[in-house]
This record gives C-alpha cells, sequence and structure tokens, in this order.
C-alpha cells in the first residue's frame, strides 16, 4: 500500500485523501491544529508546526512520499528531507523559486514569461521613487506570507506611499512593487506534471474576487481563443520552468486588449481548482497524487459547464451548518464542509459546485444554494 505524506491538514489536503482514499493510499499529515480538516479522515496526524524539523522529518520517515497543501513552510525542512533520500514532490527547489514573490516573478521574467512590471523595495526611499517608473496606481506587495490579498497595498497617489509602507510591516518584510495591471479578467490554469515528466493541462477557469478572497470560479473562461492559447502555452512552460511536478497553478490577468500576464504561481492544487472534482473526467486531487507517485495522469477535459462558489465566513460563531435541506433544492448541486470548527470573517468554510448544461444554469444553482447556506451558534 502506498503511504502520502502531507504537510498542512486544511480543505486541499483532504480534499486530496478523499479522492486518493479510492485506491486505498494510507495518509500522514502534519499540522498543528488537532482538529483541522483533514484529520477526520488521515490515518496518522503528526500534530506539530511546519517548522518542527524533527516532526518533518518524522513525516518523511513513514511514507513513500511527501507532499503539501501551501507553500509557506519552511524550504529547509523540504531541503533535509531530499538529503536523507526522502522523495518530496514539488521539491524544495520549485518551492525556492515560487515561495519569494520576487524571486518568483524574477524567475518567470529570465524564461521569457508575460508578468506585470515589478522592482524590489528595500527602503521607504527606494518605494518613494517607485512612481516614477511606475505611475499610480501602483501595488506594494510583502514577498512572503501573502494570501488572500492580505500582503498587498494599492497605492493611489504620494499621500498613500507611507500609510501603505507602514502597513505591511515598515520593511520588516521584504517587499515588492508592481505595476496596477487594469486587467478585464482574472483567469487561472491548472497544470500537472507527473514524475516521468508527462504534462496535462486543466481548461481555463475565470475567477472573481470579493475583497481579496476568490468569490467564484467559472469554466469555460469567457476569454478569446488568442487568450487561451497564451495561457495554455504559459502553463506548459512555467511547469517545465519551475520544474513543477504535481498540481501547479497559475493565476494570469487578462487585459481588454488580449494580453496575459503572470499574477503569481502556486505548487499545488488550489482553491480556483475545486471546479474539477465534479466538472472534470480527472480532478485536480486526484492528478496531483497519480503526478507525485509517478503514474499516469487522466484526463482533465470538462464535462459540462461547472461554477464553483465559496463559502466564506461572515461572522465570527461556531461552525454549525445549517439550510443543507434548502440549497439541496438545486439538484445539480454538490456541497463540500471543511468541518473547521469555528468561522470567522473572511474564513473559508467551505464551496458549492454545480455543473449544469449552460453555465447560467450552473451559476443560477450555485447561487441560489449559497443563499441558503449559513453557520450559526445553534445547533
Ligand atoms: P495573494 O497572494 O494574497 O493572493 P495576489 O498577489 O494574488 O495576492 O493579489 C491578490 C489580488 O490583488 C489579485 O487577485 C488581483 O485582483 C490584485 N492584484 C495583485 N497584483 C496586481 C497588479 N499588479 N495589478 C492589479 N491588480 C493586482
Amino acid at each position: 500500500m502506498k503511504k502520502i505524506g502531507i504537510v498542512g491538514g486544511g480543505q486541499l489536503g483532504k480534499m486530496m485523501i478523499l479522492d486518493a482514499k479510492r485506491l486505498d493510499y494510507y495518509f500522514v499529515i502534519l499540522d498543528p491544529t488537532p482538529k483541522c480538516p483533514a484529520d477526520s479522515i488521515a490515518d496518522e496526524h503528526i500534530v506539530a508546526g511546519f517548522d518542527d524539523m524533527d516532526a518533518m522529518l518524522e513525516l518523511a520517515s513513514k511514507v513513500d512520499v511527501v507532499t503539501y497543501e501551501f507553500e509557506h513552510i519552511n524550504v529547509k525542512a523540504l531541503q533535509k528531507m531530499e538529503e536523507k533520500g526522502y522523495k518530496v514532490y514539488p521539491s524544495s527547489e520549485t518551492l525556492l523559486h515560487i515561495q519569494n514573490k520576487y524571486d518568483q516573478k524574477l524567475w518567470l521574467k529570465q524564461h521569457d514569461l508575460p508578468v506585470p512590471e515589478f522592482e524590489e523595495i528595500k527602503s521607504l526611499d527606494e518605494l518613494k521613487k517607485a512612481p516614477e517608473r511606475f505611475g499610480y496606481p501602483l501595488v506594494l506587495k510583502t514577498c512572503t506570507g501573502g494570501y488572500d490579498g492580505k500582503g498587498n497595498a494599492v497605492i493611489h497617489s504620494g499621500e498613500e506611499i507611507v500609510t501603505a509602507y507602514e502597513s505591511l510591516g515598515a520593511g520588516t518584510l521584504p517587499l515588492m512593487v508592481e505595476k496596477f495591471v487594469p486587467f478585464e479578467k482574472e483567469v487561472s490554469i491548472l497544470v500537472c506534471q507527473n514524475t516521468k515528466g508527462e504534462v496535462e493541462v486543466f481548461p481555463i477557469a475565470e475567477n472573481v474576487h470579493v475583497n481579496s478572497i476568490l468569490d467564484e470560479t467559472t469554466v469555460p473562461a469567457v476569454v478569446s481563443e488568442q487568450a487561451k492559447e497564451k495561457a495554455m502555452d504559459i502553463a506548459k512552460r512555467a511547469t517545465k520552468a519551475f520544474k513543477a511536478y504535481g498540481m501547479l497553478c497559475i493565476e494570469l490577468f487578462v487585459t481588454k486588449d488580449g494580453e496575459v500576464l503572470v499574477n503569481e504561481l502556486a505548487p499545488r492544487p488550489h482553491n480556483s481548482g475545486h471546479y474539477t472534482i465534479e466538472g472534470c473526467y480527472t480532478s485536480q486531487y486526484e492528478q496531483h497524487i497519480r503526478a507525485i507517485l509517478g503514474l499516469p495522469l487522466g484526463n482533465p477535459g470538462l464535462i459540462r459547464p461547472t461554477v464553483m462558489k465559496n463559502i466564506i465566513g461572515t461572522k465570527n460563531c461556531k461552525a454549525n451548518l445549517h439550510g443543507l435541506n434548502e440549497a439541496y433544492q438545486m439538484s445539480d448541486v454538490k456541497i463540500h464542509i471543511y468541518g473547521k470548527e469555528t468561522v470567522s470573517v473572511g474564513r473559508k468554510m467551505g464551496h458549492i459546485t454545480a455543473s449544469a448544461d449552460t453555465l447560467e444554469e450552473a451559476l443560477r444553482q450555485v447561487r441560489y444554494a449559497h443563499e441558503k447556506i449559513y453557520f450559526s451558534e445553534e445547533e
């Protein structure tokens, strides 16, 4: 029986396990939260922090291959595992080029992959000079640790420079600036490479964010054929450039005149790929597991138009779920609840997917169900 270790026991890890249990694989997770989402279905759970080197090595010693479900982990721990001969996918080398947003953009640029103009910022003085090159608005970002827009500040005028600099740690964290891209659409493309070098690309997904958190993904994306081709080409070249084994998600900006620019990469299954569970012949989770075990990849094709909507916390309370009876009035809807114990504002609690004959119908069903689902203190 194959044994797989996952660093992180959140919803992405949980969905990997759910899919791979069809093959009866054995899972060991490492996560500091005893009741994290994947805890209820993992075979073993090492309760430890992501910077606990000994615990990371213990995880590696128990399994055939180690993977991870989020990228803010210690690259040195992955390197140590590799030095000791354990298999880790994506490799520490891949993560090294992706983890820091500035290094990631530099690597993309060096491989002729299109990115917005960017620059490293080492002091407030350098930031004050940035508008000469980038104009306004410009985007200040922390190079490490950001997610769901935390770690970004858009600067519209000279008066906002100091506040933005201070809001992102006043130089205590590495910073970069980017030219603001007046995009028409945000899309993502998921690509997977197995350890034998075979590559499969999923359909392009169109993403709408609310408060910098992904709200809805619709597939197929409504973008020009030319933009689709560019995105496909970027996906294939990025996988090779980063020597990425397993799933790689590439978030892209598409402008009005058809330009396609890379915003950022994630070396793992991604929120914008949840739609593949019901929408595609092979899900991103199954594909990831096949890839890291060196198995042939599955067909990533879209079965029917599909919409995914996140269930995001709107208040702080216990995570008692309500509204399933009403939500399931929509017969094409599938509801996923991650099993987090408490709700907080902006926290991803679950998601809803519908595949239907048309995108409009899938959207209608997902939004109806979404309105009915809520969490409260009451059982
Ligand atoms: P995170 O890592 O927190 O998801 P991102 O760098 O992806 O942060 O940015 C979050 C959102 O901010 C993006 O989805 C996009 O809407 C917006 N954004 C980021 N960079 C730019 C940019 N250069 N131009 C315009 N909008 C941007």
